[in-house]
């Protein structure tokens, strides 16, 4: 039996190099994918780099299994979505009570790309960090359309794809203790040190969880995890 090849859906946060770590833990090749898409922050594609660089350099038997790196250029989502992912809008919540953030579909477009690379490179699962239990609610997050999706997929292609989110039931702090558990203290520290999570691309201000403005959304999150986590409460 051949043990089935995953894709991680790898941006350079947190969330994607747990996921990333996951993978490795588990699957004998990985390959990861990312999407360009005009962010306002191209910073998020540079700490895809060096997070790549860390754990192939940090971890000898995960570099065995870490293969290709795609970065799929999808500069149309910028033209179909006006948010403040991508143009220069400052962050709040609209009426509907999602974030400016939220890109309709975006995580559907991306999984059904990686989909499609996935069938091409001969992988049956797609990897990915979406979580519906803290964050803001995206609804291409959460669990029930991740279900459709891959059994749209399944069926649309003619060949099972399975779909794996290890984070969809854990909380922030949850997934600071996954990511010491599979690569202990160095892991942490390339998580700390080189992932990016601030919406406003900010990497000056240094703070114990990472760096960031520490004022975001994005931010409060991260470093409220952080704390719940170090504190074990
Ligand atoms: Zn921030």
């Amino acid at each position: 039996m051949t043990a089935p090849k995953a894709i991680v859906l790898f941006s350079g946060g947190q969330d994607s190099t747990t996921c990333l770590a996951w993978a490795l833990d588990k699957y004998a090749q990985v390959e990861t994918i990312g999407f360009d898409y005009g962010q306002r922050h191209r910073v998020e594609l540079d700490c895809r780099r060096t997070v790549l660089e860390r754990i192939r350099g940090g971890f000898a038997q995960w570099a065995a299994r870490l293969g290709q790196d795609h970065l799929l250029d999808i500069g149309v989502l910028g033209q179909i979505s006006d948010t403040a992912l991508t143009g220069d809008a400052r962050i709040v919540l609209q009426a509907d009570g999602l974030p400016n953030t939220f890109v309709p579909g975006r995580n559907l477009l991306f999984l059904t790309l990686a989909a499609a690379l996935a069938y091409r490179r001969g992988c049956a699962v797609l990897v990915g960090g979406m979580s519906q239990t803290d964050y803001s609610g995206y609804p291409d997050c959460r669990d029930d359309a991740m279900q459709a999706m891959q059994t749209a997929l399944s069926l649309g292609m003619a060949r099972p794809l399975a779909i794996e989110t290890p984070l969809m039931w854990l909380d922030k702090a949850q997934t600071w203790q996954l990511a010491a558990d599979l690569g202990g203290d160095s892991l942490i520290e390339i998580i700390r040190e080189d992932t990016h999570t601030c919406y406003q691309g900010d990497r000056r201000r240094r703070h114990d969880w990472g760096r960031g403005c520490g004022a975001c959304p994005a931010c409060e999150l991260r470093a409220a995890g952080y704390r719940r986590w170090r504190d074990g409460v």
